[in-house]
């Protein structure tokens, strides 16, 4: 009987495997660079014909090969980088599988020359089709140049589907700049039908980045440096008013490899949770620094993908480290009073053009405030606020270290909490004799004076803020502080509110309230969280209740998350409040010892300030 099954000729057994690692132009030339820099090179040339569907050449100045070397670069399977199973388990280099070389000469026209600086002379090859047409010495300067002619000139099906012109082109330039970003300290040059389309020098991470998105959009990005026992992570993030509307500028690399990886991006994002509109998506270049052991990146043919050991604390390092280091930079959007002036490139969303209530009369606003005497350290709290409101400055000093987690804030002591007491009246105006003004604006608003200029805060939002970061502590950890009520109140809910109420008790106990559940839908309220006006209980379970509903209705959040934004928001001080000197530094000094001071839980801007510069600007003085 004639078997069925044939071992396929070693041709088309190559033409198949290339198509694993050869796509695409784009992908030949990301193994062509990966080979160069492997080869320590300094300088590597990239030169397209025509999308480089009809020529492709990487040129470097790296180690080159031997004549001998040369020859078996071609063989599938023919690699220096590993030679056993241990190699494979910790990849160094950004090939390994020695099949890229192979592949390529398998569905194109491919010349080598090659020379090691030791020698007088080179090596040219010609292979066509996995066929070798020519072996030659040949001058030439140290370093490798490939050449690869009419990629899949031998599988039309293949060529036919290749993207148009403009696509492919777009995937080479794609892999240039990862290359560019992740390998700044290298020279390169990307010319495209004799169109010159990069020619970076040698320089910085941030250099290199400036180079290739501008000099302004360099300036929205923020340094980031963390590190663990295991890992580290480097590189810029863009500030949230730099969002931009799709995913592409998003650049993770581990190891220096460009990587696609899901949970890792979605960390990121999530870091700037409450800080972006919907569909918008943060600007980012980072760098995961890990022990290759720890990865495996044999998991995927042209080596995008990477499986790590243990990639739930992986994503909770890159969620903390972002998430810090948003939390420590001014993050404030600037009034301008023109939208016109407004920096371009600039979303709205954060930058919350205040026009109309800025330009009613000030001085009709403004209410000197009275306090009673201040017991917290002004030079404290303002060092605080210019700590964090500082210049935009995108360096920080002093090692980054890597929080324990983020979700705890620091438990904010007794003595700290905000207090609501009546208003006093006839003390000095603390203006005066500190010389740091602060105001209340038509109880709405609070008003300082910063070193860079003038800081508004909403009081609502802000006080918001603190109760949500609190209210997290105490789920997380940290005991309620509640205060007993002399004369519990027994309230009358609705069944559903009941039952809710009854679902919901374990985490309104952590937030400080002291309930009990006595039946035919009625809760008596013995304590409540010390933040909430005695007086107000019943009202506030309730409203949280409301609000619970609302949020559950709108969006897919945690119950824990859920209460927390309901109970700050129904608990918080609100706009019309009165509040004294006191109280309004107590506030701001709270606000800025939270992890994210500038946007509320619901996204809404916390703090806006207008500059020495925009106020010289609109007064004529530049
Ligand atoms: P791999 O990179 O996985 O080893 P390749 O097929 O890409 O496999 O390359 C095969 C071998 O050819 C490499 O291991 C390397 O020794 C050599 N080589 C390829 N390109 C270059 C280059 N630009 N400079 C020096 N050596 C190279
Ligand atoms: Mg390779």
């Amino acid at each position: 009987m004639i078997s069925k099954i044939h071992i396929l000729e070693a041709d088309i057994a190559n033409k198949i495997a290339a198509g694993e690692v050869v796509q695409r132009p784009a992908s030949a030339i990301k193994e062509l660079i990966e080979n160069s820099l492997d080869a320590g090179a300094k300088k590597v040339v990239i030169i397209v014909k025509d999308a480089g569907k009809t020529l492709m050449e990487v040129a470097d100045d790296g180690d080159g090969m031997s004549a001998d070397d040369a020859l078996l670069a071609f063989q599938r399977h023919a690699t220096s980088k590993i030679s056993s199973a241990e190699d494979l388990e910790a990849i160094v280099t950004l090939g390994f599988r020695g099949e890229a070389l192979a592949s390529i000469a398998a569905v194109s026209q491919v010349e080598m020359r090659t020379r090691q600086a030791a020698n007088d002379l080179g090596t040219l090859i010609r292979v066509e089709g996995s066929e070798l047409k020519e072996q030659a010495p040949v001058a030439t300067e140290p370093g490798t140049t490939i050449t690869a002619k009419n990629l899949f000139y031998n599988t039309p099906g293949r060529r036919n589907f290749l993207k148009t012109r403009t696509t492919e082109l777009k995937n080479i330039s794609d892999v240039v700049t990862r290359m560019a970003i992740s390998f700044p300290e290298i020279g390169w040059t990307y010319v495209s039908d004799d169109e010159q389309l990069l020619d970076l020098k040698p320089s910085t991470s941030e250099g290199r980045l400036s180079d290739l998105f501008g000099e302004r959009q360099f300036r929205s990005l923020i340094k980031l440096r963390q590190v663990s026992e295991y890992l580290s992570l480097e590189g810029f993030i863009g500030k949230p008013d730099f969002a931009r509307k799709s995913r592409a500028e998003q650049f993770l690399f581990i190891n220096r490899r460009y990587v696609v990886n899901r949970a890792l991006n979605h960390a990121v994002f999530q870091a700037y949770e409450h800080l972006m509109v919907k569909g918008a998506f943060p600007f980012y270049v980072l760098n995961l620094t890990i022990d290759p052991k720890r990865i495996d990146v044999n998991v995927h043919p042209s080596k995008l993908e990477v499986k790590f050991e243990n990639e739930s604390s992986i994503y909770r390092f890159v969620l903390s480290s972002v998430r810090t280091t948003l939390g420590e930079h001014d993050l404030v959007p600037s009034v301008t009073f023109d939208p016109r002036q407004a920096a371009p490139g600039t979303d709205a969303h954060l930058r919350f053009l205040q026009t109309e209530r800025m330009q009613t009369n000030l001085g009709d606003m403004l209410t000197p405030t009275q306090s009673s005497t201040p017991d917290i350290d002004l030079g404290r709290v303002f060092r605080n606020v210019e700590r964090r409101i500082g210049d935009d400055v995108l360096q920080r000093d002093g090692e980054a270290t890597f929080p324990a987690d983020l979700r705890k804030p620091a438990p904010v002591p007794p003595d700290r909490i905000m207090q609501h007491k009546p208003i006093s009246s006839g003390a000095e105006q603390l203006s005066i004799q500190d010389g740091k003004p602060i105001w209340q604006v038509q109880n709405k608003y609070i008003l300082s004076q910063i070193r860079t200029g003038l800081l508004i805060v909403d009081q609502h939002v802000a006080h918001e803020r603190i109760l949500y970061e609190k209210a997290i502590a105490n789920f997380e950890n940290s005991l309620p502080t509640t205060q007993q009520l002399l004369f519990p109140q027994t309230v009358q809910l609705s069944a559903s509110d009941y039952s809710l109420a009854k679902e919901l008790l374990p985490h309104l106990e952590k937030l400080g309230f002291d309930l009990k559940p006595f039946g035919k839908n009625t809760v008596v309220i013995e304590g409540i969280p010390a933040d909430v006006r005695a007086g107000s209980e019943a009202r506030i379970l309730q409203d949280v209740l409301d609000e619970y509903r609302n949020n559950e209705h709108a969006q897919t959040i945690d119950a824990r998350d859920n209460l927390a934004k309901s109970f700050s928001c129904k608990a918080a001080i609100k706009a019309g409040d009165r509040l004294n000197t006191t109280e309004m530094l107590v506030l701001i000094d709270q606000l800025f010892a939270t992890q994210m001071p500038y946007v509320c839980p619901h996204g809404r801007p916390i703090v806006v300030k207008i500059s020495v510069d925009e106020l010289d600007r609109r007064f004529g003085r530049t």
